[in-house]
């Protein structure tokens, strides 16, 4: 299994620099984002193709970026940048959602404020054409946390929020992958009842089907963090199925005292592991700086059998993207506007 890890704040003459130093320098702001972590192959992709990723992933920072510089809050941040990918149809939240096992598009999204612990979260909308925006206003304008199905729809319209009819969500590509994945079923039907089955059925969703969730992290020039993440969960999905992508704490979570981080994987292993809020705690607790607490969590969903990545800011601006997965997208930018953008584990 691969392991990626890469530091997205600074050259490797600078992080000595910093390893001598005791003092964090703490930057002015920071914004990091993933578009999925999965089984993201050079040999599968085109130079053309990358060159769309990337173009995107550019663009929906680019976003996130202008608000922080002009002293906008990590939360709009977040929730613009999330907009951008949302909207392609390249990822796995908004208009490129994944299909469920009924040829049907049911979106999961939350974000979080670092500076309060407030959060908001939607599971399973088909109509919502921006489930971010619906997670935030639920943070905003409701005494609640976390709504689900139709009476989160209602709240959307009450809110006045972009709604869609849910053809909206088509896109052939995806549609083929969930005609891929149950072909497979069905040649594995009467087995699936074997764990070893199951494992390998859904390795083979997850190779095939499964990345382009999407996410944000986020540090503004007022210190205050917050995290969202956006996704059609998981390719064949059934039976109202939710994944970890609206659970906060474990795929998404924000805390000033320490990081704000998004994750993309397997979500049944990513809820099983609290990955976000695990990350944040060891901070919090043990005093684990963020790569060494990504890496002890990303272990801890490698040895339960499950794989994914996460990217995160910590509260001096620093950022992380750690995989365990051949690839995930990703793109950084500092507050200098230099920008990183990478796909593989390289
Ligand atoms: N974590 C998402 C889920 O399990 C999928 C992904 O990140 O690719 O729903």
């Amino acid at each position: 299994m691969f392991f990626g890890c890469v530091d997205q704040t600074k050259t490797s003459e600078q992080k000595n620099n910093t390893e001598l130093s005791s003092e964090i320098k703490k930057a002015e702001f920071a914004i990091i984002i993933h578009g999925g972590a999965g089984t993201i192959l050079k040999q599968n992709m085109t130079p053309e193709k990358e060159a769309v990723y990337e173009a995107t992933l550019e663009a929906a920072i680019q976003v996130g970026y202008t608000i922080l510089k002009n002293g906008g809050t990590s939360l709009d941040a977040v929730q613009k940048t999330i907009n951008v990918m949302e909207d392609s149809p390249l990822f796995n939240a908004g208009k490129g959602a994944v299909f469920t096992n009924a040829e049907t598009n049911e979106l999961d999204a939350s974000i979080m404020d670092g500076k309060t612990l407030n959060a908001g979260a939607s599971a399973g909308t088909t109509t919502v054409k921006n489930p971010i925006d619906l997670a935030r206003a639920i943070m905003d304008n409701s005494p609640h946390v976390m709504m689900a199905g139709v009476g989160a729809e209602t709240f959307a319209k009450e809110q006045g929020l972009t709604l869609v009819d849910p053809s909206y969500f088509y896109t052939e590509n995806r549609l083929n992958s969930l005609q891929r994945v149950k072909a497979k079923e069905a040649e594995k039907k009467g087995k699936v009842d074997t764990e070893s089955a199951l494992l390998e059925f859904y390795d083979f969703d997850i190779q095939n089907a499964k990345f382009g969730t999407v996410g944000c992290a986020a540090l503004d020039k007022n210190g205050n963090l917050a995290a969202g993440t956006s996704t059609g969960g998981m390719t064949n999905k059934r039976y109202g199925r939710v994944g970890d992508a609206p659970i906060i704490g474990s795929g998404t979570y924000a805390n000033n005292a320490t990081c704000a981080i998004s994750s993309t994987g397997w979500g049944e292993y990513f809820i099983r592991a609290q990955v976000a809020h695990d990350i944040s705690a060891l901070m919090d607790y043990k005093g684990l700086d963020l790569k060494e607490a990504s890496k002890v969590v990303l272990d801890k969903v490698a040895k339960l059998g499950g794989d994914g990545g996460i990217v995160a800011v910590d509260k001096h601006g620093k950022m992380v993207a750690e995989f365990n997965t051949s690839g995930m997208y990703r793109a950084s930018m500092n507050d200098k506007g230099e920008l990183t953008i990478g796909i593989y584990n390289d």
